[in-house]
């Protein structure tokens, strides 16, 4: 700021020397006034230029006049860009910060002081139907319509999250989010959303888990208890009282078979799966199911040999099944057991193995009463059951499905179930063809 004052200092002894040859003092003065006005037009025009030059979109470009207006113009450019430095990187900050919260798997929803969304990440978009971009600065309880939110959103408390029903709901699978708000800032708020689906369903799998143990077990227990106090109580001749004994025994059976079960899905879904190790000679397996399935069949007869079930054993091929033994006969029992069970006394049980390209199958047909296509995507789940007294009264335990899948999933294989009511039923173990090798070829290796 000093240049200019010189600048003007200068101007005016420049104009003020030949005033004074012209007009003594008062020359002197009126020439030096002259150049202050000079001075002032030629510097409110330099004013003026570098007000254009400032409110240009943009001050890249360097001033084209020089002097003491270039280096004030080129200063307020050095802070311009250092400026526009901070502003870049506090925009990449703010940017990185958006994106990591983009990428949680949880929903985020920055609220502002009158709980407004402020900006949301697209899983909270997705959560909640919102649209991202369309949906800021609107109510979040405008947009969230569920009455459980609204209500959770006007108490004062929300030290703990709500449940409440996602947009990806439908008829027959319902979505749960758990939300909850977090104060933060001056009034500002903090939505998280979490999809607590699975969570929910494996609770209530649980729940219903023990719902159902707790049933099946406290049948046969009550009528043992009843029987107990039979025994306890009435004067019973011997035959009676081995009566009540038999039909007591066939009750602690039941709960055996059940316990064993239990214990066999508990050990199938607590350990690793098994490897290709193992050998197990099929023939021999295969004998062992066909004896055990002619036995139950028998039982189920009684000594009527007329009525018999006509069950054929294809000839086992000379394979060895690469994997657990016990896991395998487990499978291949239940499937058995049950096509023997569910087949009215008469009817016919086929089960063979075979290879198809990259699979080795194990089938078991049945002429049984066939299940209607509603049931089969149910079947194999823990005591599901389509005749519940046929599967009592042959002794079922409602876990040869689920056992028999498990094994299958965990030999790399599964279970399929085709079936038409009144047509009987055919069930399958289908395993990679890996899972099956020649005897020989097993010995060998
Ligand atoms: P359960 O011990 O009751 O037989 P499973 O898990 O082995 O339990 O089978 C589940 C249900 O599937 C059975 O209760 C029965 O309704 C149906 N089911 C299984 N095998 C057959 C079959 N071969 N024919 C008809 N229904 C069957």
């Amino acid at each position: 700021m000093v240049f200019p004052v010189f600048e003007l200092l200068i101007l005016m002894g420049l104009a003020g020397l030949p005033g004074w040859f012209l007009g003594d003092a008062l020359g002197a003065c009126l020439a030096a006034l002259l150049a202050v006005c000079v001075y002032a037009l030629v510097l409110a025009w330099r004013v003026d230029r570098f007000d254009r030059w400032l409110s240009a979109p943009s001050l890249r470009q360097d001033p084209p006049w020089q002097g003491v207006w270039r280096e004030m113009s080129q200063r307020v450019q050095r802070m311009l860009r250092q400026q526009e430095k901070r502003v870049a990187t506090h925009e990449k900050r703010l940017q990185d910060f958006l994106s990591a919260i983009q990428a949680s798997p949880n929903g985020v929803i920055l609220l502002d002081d009158e709980a407004r969304i402020e900006w949301c990440n697209d899983t909270a978009a997705a959560h909640l139907g919102l649209d991202a971009m369309k949906d800021r600065m609107q109510h979040i309880v405008h947009l969230v319509r569920d009455p459980v939110f609204s209500r959770y959103f006007s108490q004062g408390n929300h030290a703990s999250d709500v449940i409440i029903e996602g947009r990806s709901s439908s008829s027959v699978s319902a979505q749960k989010l758990s939300v909850q708000l977090h104060a933060y800032g001056d009034r500002r708020a903090l939505l998280l959303t979490r999809d607590i689906t699975a969570v929910a369903q494996a609770e209530a799998m649980r729940r219903d888990f023990v719902a159902n143990v707790s049933h099946e077990i406290r049948t046969p227990l009550t009528v043992l208890s009843g029987f107990v106090e039979t025994l306890q109580t009435l004067p019973l001749d011997e035959q009676e009282r081995v009566r009540y004994l038999n039909l007591m025994a066939v009750q602690s059976d039941r709960m055996q078979d059940l316990v064993a079960d239990l214990l066999t899905l508990s050990q199938l879904e607590g350990s690793s799966p098994p490897g290709m190790h193992q050998q197990v000679v099929l023939p021999q397996l295969m004998a062992q199911v066909e004896s055990d399935a002619r036995a139950l069949s028998a039982l189920m007869g009684g000594l009527d040999a007329t009525q018999a079930q006509s069950i054929v054993f294809d000839p086992s091929p000379e394979w060895a099944f690469l994997g657990s033994k016990s896991e395998l006969q487990s499978a291949l029992s239940n499937l058995v057991s049950n096509a023997v069970r569910y087949t009215p006394l008469g009817g016919s049980i086929h089960a063979r193995w075979s290879r198809q390209a990259d699979q080795c199958i194990f089938a078991v047909t049945d002429t049984g009463p066939g299940i209607a296509p509603e049931h089969l995507p149910r079947l194999s789940e823990r005591f599901y059951r389509v005749d519940r007294s046929r599967s009592r009264e042959t002794g079922g335990t409602g876990l040869g499905l689920a056992i028999a899948k498990h094994v299958a999933q965990r030999h790399g294989g599964e279970l399929r179930i085709e079936s038409q009511v009144g047509q009987g039923s055919t069930f399958m173990l289908v395993f990679p063809a890996s899972r099956c090798v020649s005897i020989d070829d097993a010995s060998e290796s």
